[in-house]
């Protein structure tokens, strides 16, 4: 085997997000040794940007909130698809983590009395989402962030993981490079976590940074283990259409949450036009209501733009195609009309909204306390992912475990918002304990030198690559992305996605000829190349799957199938790797739902 600088830990843990973090602190205190590794610098993983809010049932600001309600919230959120038994654990234990946070330092913003206050997000009955204005993501990595640099957890910063190492069928570690140098890293490990976050930019238009590559979606595909759910993938309603280079950028729900409204080109506020029939007894059906609903009236019922993600992104869709959309090809969100409701209502959106008032006035010139945004919607959030164990997060290879936005399970056909950050301290919490556990029993393990340095010198053919139909991994990239967001995104036919699996083979051998020019130190075109591999086949396993769900139901919505299809509603859609490299998708039933579990939805609902 070649030289290469070696690292050994009882636990890996690849990603510093809020998932990676949390495992990190959990495996350390469990007295075993950590090594966490991210892409980015540690503070800049992309939990940094979540805006709203994080969800837990504290009951703070409605008292008649309970884990319950949170379960049923969730479970029908979701479609009922979701692993009921994640969706029990993190209804359950949200409220013990955040308060967690918060004696580890949090700040969040505070009731009259001085508890943690909690404000309406979509699909939640009650509020919900603890905050801090509409930066909650930075507050929860710093002071995670703020925990862990007191844990010796060994912090290798700027290292992407190329490939999970196996011996036999346990993971044995991982091969990655420092991005930096360019120089490669061996870890060993007995057990590994994954937290290496979503997909989103496998679309063109997304609210998700340059790492959401779905590297550890890839990385555990590659290395046997099975994904669920990929097709549904999360558009979410409100990204900000205008200018061109923001396209895509979130435009939070807290928006909506604090009494944003939506509307057409003629004024008209269209959400009241489709109630879904299983939201109506919770829905307004007149402004007045709504408004006294984000006041904290608790005889009114939600105003429509609180409605999900799927239902409010695919109603905005309607009003552009059939012309009544804003200049920019989206509708408008207005929050500057409540300036007819509250005098200081200048104030009162730059204090709870100071994010989204920077971000306006500063990328288009807006100003969000007198005028209306344009928005439409954007790719946000990978519901599919990882197949895990609903109490321990092990994915079904051994040792190997996953957390957060690249597991699958919680969140079924479609989140709600708020529950991703909830989701990453519970789950992240179980992870890390669990991967101690498999640690202290599966001493770090010892890859294959042979397959080590394949996969190195395989890393390193896009230098060796020039001349006649060498491409260049940035416009492979671009026509993927456009692809994907073209033939496989919010709404999906059958001629469409068969084509996309064309173009993806197409665009398979493209990647395979890639060329880099320069050498290995900070070359961001190498890291493209590397990447692409990674988006080639989670947009695969996105489109295999959405083919395969011959039905409409949370993030996923087929044109040729539009109506939800019982026959659909139990199993979960898998997919796995052939022993020729091929993708394998298949239906797996998901077991029943426990009695106690299945009374607590009818009596919610
Ligand atoms: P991340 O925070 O993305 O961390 C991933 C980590 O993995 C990073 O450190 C990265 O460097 C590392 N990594 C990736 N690939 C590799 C590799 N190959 N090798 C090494 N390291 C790797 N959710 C809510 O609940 N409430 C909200 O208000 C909210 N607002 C949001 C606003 C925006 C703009 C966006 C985009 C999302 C929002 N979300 C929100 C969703 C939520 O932020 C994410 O789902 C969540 O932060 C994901 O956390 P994570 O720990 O799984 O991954």
């Amino acid at each position: 085997m070649a030289e290469y600088e070696t690292h050994s830990y009882d636990v890996l843990v690849i990603g510093a997000g809020g998932a990676g973090l949390r495992a990190a602190i959990e495996a350390a205190n469990a007295g075993v040794s950590v090594g966490l590794v991210c892409k980015s610098l540690l503070g800049k993983a992309h939990t940094v940007m979540a805006e709203g809010g994080i969800a837990a049932a504290l009951a703070n600001t409605d008292d008649r909130d309970s884990w319950q309600t949170h379960f049923a919230d969730t479970m029908r959120g979701g479609q009922y698809l979701n692993n009921w038994r994640m969706v029990e654990h993190h209804a359950r234990e949200a409220p013990e983590r955040v308060r967690e946070l918060e004696a580890w330092g949090a700040v969040f913003d505070r009731t009259p009395d001085g508890r943690i206050l909690q404000r309406n997000f979509g699909g939640h009955k009650y509020p919900r989402l603890a905050h801090v204005g509409d930066r909650t993501g930075l507050e929860i990595l710093r002071t995670l962030q703020d925990h862990v640099i007191h844990q010796q957890v060994d912090v290798n910063m700027e290292c992407t993981i190329v490939s999970l190492l196996r011996e036999g069928d346990r993971i044995a570690g991982a091969l990655a490079y420092d991005r930096e140098r360019g120089r490669f890293k061996l870890f060993m490990a007995g057990a590994v976590v994954l937290a290496t976050g979503g997909t989103g930019r496998a679309y063109r238009i997304t609210s998700n940074s340059w790492e959401y590559t779905g590297d550890g979606q890839s990385l555990a595909y590659n290395a046997g283990a099975a994904l669920q759910d990929m097709e549904f993938v999360q558009f979410h309603p409100t990204g900000m259409v205008w200018p061109p280079s923001v396209r895509g950028i979130l435009v939070t729900e807290g928006v909506r949450g604090e009494g944003g409204i939506l509307v057409n080109n003629q004024g008209h506020r269209f959400m009241f036009d489709d109630i879904p029939e299983n939201y109506r007894s919770q829905t307004a059906d007149n402004e007045e209501e709504g408004w006294r609903y984000t006041q904290g009236d608790k005889s009114a019922r939600r105003p429509p733009e609180l409605l999900t993600r799927d239902h409010v992104a695919r109603c905005i869709m309607r009003e552009v195609r059939e012309g009544r959309g804003s200049p920019h090809g989206g509708v408008f969100l207005d929050i500057s009309w409540i300036r007819t409701k509250l005098p200081d209502a200048e104030a009162h959106i730059k204090r709870k909204l100071p994010g989204m008032y920077h971000q306006f006035k500063q990328l288009a010139d807006i100003d969000i306390t007198k005028e209306p945004m344009e928005v439409g919607p954007t790719t946000h959030y990978a519901m599919g992912g990882i197949r895990v164990d609903g109490d321990t997060q092990m994915s079904t290879i051994p040792g190997l475990f996953a957390a957060g936005e690249c597991a699958a399970g919680l969140h079924g056909a479609n989140r709600l918002g708020g529950n991703s950050l909830s989701d990453l301290l519970v789950f992240g919490k179980r992870a890390g304990e669990h991967a101690a556990i498999f640690a202290k029993e599966h001493p770090p393990g010892a890859p294959d030198p042979e397959s080590v340095d394949a996969i190195a010198n395989h890393a390193l053919e896009p230098f060796g690559r020039h001349g006649e139909g060498a491409d260049g991994p940035y416009q492979v990239q671009h026509d993927l992305q456009g692809m994907m967001q073209e033939l496989v995104g919010i709404v999906r036919r059958e001629d469409e996605m068969r084509k996309a699996l064309d173009g993806l083979a197409g665009l398979r051998a493209r990647a395979a000829r890639v060329a880099v020019p320069g050498n290995r130190e900070y070359n961001p075109g190498w890291h493209t190349a590397l990447d692409l591999a990674n988006l080639l086949a989670i947009s695969e396993a996105i489109t295999r799957s959405a083919l395969e769900r011959k039905e409409s139901r949370g993030g996923h919505f087929r044109d040729d199938y539009p109506a939800k299809d019982p026959a659909y509603a139990h199993f979960n859609i898998v997919v796995t790797r052939g022993s020729n490299g091929e993708m394998n998708v298949t239906r797996v039933p998901f077991p029943e739902i426990r009695d106690d579990l299945k009374q607590i939805i009818e009596e919610e609902t």
